[in-house]
């Protein structure tokens, strides 16, 4: 028998602007007891939920289990700004594409496929425009370098026969209010999601055929004679096979040790203010959702609802130990954000920020995921690289492809890579991976 015992559970800094203003339709339920299935997932993020998603359809009848230490949405899977992109985007080179023509295609496809699961989820659940909504996006240019990103992203679209558009500045001044940008690049294939929705109607989709049992975290994993039981606060699960969907924190499952970078990022969200003339005139359309052309620069997305707008934005990253980041920290992030967000729009610096957060991404240093059969009957579906709305999704689908010996030329893909690469020991980890995200930050000036 052996027994892992957990090093660290999840916590969070903040409230979550999304799950704030996300109306919970659903009971929650915690684990009681010691009970028996014939599948456990760890975690209920988009990974965990993706994986019990696809058991219910490869598996019908099967007792399948989801544990999650918190309520679902709370933790990073409703803290993002919930771009599901398509097309090339990667944070750890700080660019949007660091691989050859081939690799790029492989990526795309990958993309699209979570993007096609995630749609079937939304058209199941009956998921309102606001929550996945086929938006597009748009790289949004605030610099020369930026444009010059863009075109050089806008080359390589073509070149792959990719449907593209470029914004000029007055463009980008019609549809977001700000004379900030010198130009976009829109792209047709993202998705935008209220992630905490999105999640939120997944978990309650899922209720009549999965046990989701709420703030019942996993302390403890023993394997013993063909089964795993994972130990919680007041009860277990006993089940032969685990997918662990917990992304970074599968090291503190003591996996992967030392080859995770646990990178936080920052977003905030403004108070609602009308969707009058005014609100109009300094932010511009109802509902738009930028990304940066510089990958290192600031997301905002605006949205609209009930007569009221709401902008969300998320800039700036640091790589931490701890789990959370400090107080001191999030005060200087939420200032940050204030400054980009006045710098855009000086029509609304009156208007207050109601939510600033952060939340945990896991990046490896070769931007491959934590991927495979760990142990016998043990899965990771882990480290989404930065893109976890759709990389995660499909790690989940995949994580279940393996398991149940379903050898698709999806999962052969997702195989072909090797592991995440050793993280030189600390400080020199801290010190190196802080010092490159903030050269990238300097770097993409008035983008961030
Ligand atoms: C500010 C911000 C903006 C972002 N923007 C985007 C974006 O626009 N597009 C995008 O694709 N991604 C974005 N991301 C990243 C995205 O949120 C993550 O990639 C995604 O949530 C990862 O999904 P996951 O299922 O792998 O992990 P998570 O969503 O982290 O889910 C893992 C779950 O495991 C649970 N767990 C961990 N340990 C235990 C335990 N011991 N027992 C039980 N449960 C446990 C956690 O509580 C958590 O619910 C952003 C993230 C942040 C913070």
């Amino acid at each position: 028998m052996t027994t892992t015992v957990v090093k660290r559970l999840p916590a969070e800094n903040g409230v979550s602007g999304w799950v704030a203003i996300s109306k919970r339709t659903f009971p929650v339920r915690s684990l009681e007891g010691n009970i028996n299935a014939d599948w456990l997932i760890i975690g209920a993020g988009f990974a965990g939920l993706s994986a019990a998603r696809r058991l219910t359809q490869v598996r019908p009848g099967d007792k399948i289990v989801v544990l999650d230490a918190r309520e679902v949405a709370i933790n990073t899977a409703g803290r993002n700004s919930g771009f599901m992109i398509d097309v090339p985007h990667n944070l750890s080179s700080g660019e949007y594409a660091s691989n050859s023509a081939d690799a790029t295609k492989v990526e795309m496809a990958q993309n699209r496929f979570a993007i096609g699961f995630a749609a079937d989820i939304a058209e199941e659940f009956s998921m309102s425009a606001e929550t996945f909504n086929r938006s597009g996006k748009i790289n949004a240019a605030a610099t020369e370098r930026g444009m010059k990103l863009n075109r050089s992203f806008g080359q390589s679209l073509k070149s792959n026969g990719e449907p593209h558009r470029f914004l000029d500045a007055a463009e980008m001044r019609e549809l977001t209010g700000t004379s900030y940008y010198q130009g976009g690049l829109f792209t047709p294939g993202a998705v935008t999601i209220q992630p905490a929705d999105y999640i939120r109607g997944l978990a309650s989709g899922l209720a009549s055929k999965v046990d989701i049992f709420e703030n019942s975290p996993v302390t403890a994993l023993k394997h013993e004679d063909g089964n795993w039981t994972a130990l919680s606060h007041r009860g277990s699960v006993t089940a032969p096979k685990v997918i662990l969907g917990v992304n970074g924190h599968v090291e503190d499952f003591g996996h992967f040790t030392r080859r995770l970078m646990h990178i936080f990022a920052y977003a905030s969200m403004t108070a609602p203010f009308p969707a009058d003339d005014h609100g109009r005139r300094v932010s511009g359309q109802n509902r738009w959702a930028l990304l940066p052309a510089d990958a290192m620069g600031a997301t905002i997305r605006k949205f609209t609802s009930e007569g009221q707008s709401r902008i969300a934005i998320r800039t700036k990253y640091t790589y931490e130990t701890t789990i959370t980041a400090s107080a001191s920290r999030m005060e200087k992030m939420a200032n940050a954000h204030r400054r980009s967000f006045d710098a855009r729009f000086p029509g609304l610096q009156q208007l207050p920020f109601e939510y600033s957060w952060s939340g945990r991404l896991c990046l490896s240093l070769n931007h491959v995921p934590a991927f495979g059969e760990i142990e016998e009957g043990l899965y990771s579906a882990c480290c989404e690289n930065g893109l976890g709305t759709v990389k995660s999704t499909l790690a989940g689908v995949m994580a279940v492809d393996l398991a149940t010996g379903n050898n698709s030329p999806e999962l052969a893909r997702f195989m072909d890579n090797p592991l995440p690469s050793k993280l030189p020991p600390e400080p020199f980890a801290w010190l190196g991976i802080n010092s490159v995200i903030r050269y990238q930050e300097l770097r993409a000036g008035r983008e961030g």
